[in-house]
């Protein structure tokens, strides 16, 4: 698979000193999914045709909505409806004309099976996976090309969890035999020293907090509750990409 580097935003997502720097990207990613679909590529018949067909998952469509875009999202959401009535309307009217309440029952299941099968994919996930792959492809590819990189990285503050698991699983796309295993070492140490840091900085804010300590600094520590958070559950994750058939 020929995959396309994406060295300069993954060379500064490294400077940031963040504490994922693919989060950040997939958060930037995720803005330009929603402002995608809500600018005029919406008026495209080809783009109509997809969003009429994948839609969105739950999340993205809320942040779709929360956007205020009504025009746009007016026309995405009118002829999205249009073409749920062939999923949802035989269901309805199978429950209308119900002669038990068993048979309503059935009709329920099968208006949600329908439903469930509508809101499966999203097109919003789908091109931030693209990057995705594309991201951690690239910080394979530098990691055996690029020297300064390499090093670079090793002192980083890593990766959280969720990101370390997807750059993982993507390595053995890129390297092979002894930098694919030093690869994987890396990932591991940056865990341990980086899950054990940010323990430290939210140990940190407890002391902090109390009032014998009110008069010490916060030597950067007011968020290291939320950075343990977002160490193991990252941001900006891929949720439901359109699978492809
Ligand atoms: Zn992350
Ligand atoms: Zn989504």
């Amino acid at each position: 698979m020929k995959i396309q580097l994406e060295t300069i935003p993954v060379w500064d997502g490294l400077k940031s000193g963040s504490e994922c720097f693919i989060c950040s990207l997939m958060k930037e990613a995720e803005r330009d999914g929603i402002r995608y679909y809500l600018s005029s590529a919406i008026m495209t018949p080809e783009i109509r045709v997809e969003t009429n067909r994948h839609g969105f998952c739950s999340k993205h469509f809320a942040m779709l909505a929360e956007e205020n875009k009504a025009q746009s999202l007016g026309l995405v959401m009118d002829t999205y409806y249009e073409e749920n009535k062939q999923s949802f309307y035989p269901a309805l009217d199978a429950i209308s004309s119900s002669s038990s309440p068993r048979k309503a029952e059935k009709g329920f299941s099968s208006l949600f099976k329908a439903y469930d099968e509508r809101m499966g994919g999203c097109l919003i996930c789908s091109r931030m996976n693209d990057r995705l792959v594309r991201y951690a492809y690239t910080v394979a590819a530098l990691f055996e090309e690029d020297v300064e990189f390499n090093a670079e990285l090793k002192k980083s503050k890593g990766f959280c969890m969720h990101h370390t698991r997807v750059l993982a699983s993507i390595a053995p796309e890129a390297l092979k035999g002894d930098i694919l295993l030093e690869y994987y070492k890396t990932l591991a140490e940056l865990l341990r020293k980086n899950l054990k840091r940010v323990q430290a900085d939210d140990y940190y804010l407890t002391q902090k907090y109390k009032s014998e300590n009110r008069d010490k600094p916060w030597n950067g520590c007011e968020d290291a509750a939320k950075r343990a958070v977002y160490k193991l559950i990252g941001e900006g994750a891929v949720i439901d990409p359109v699978r492809k058939k």
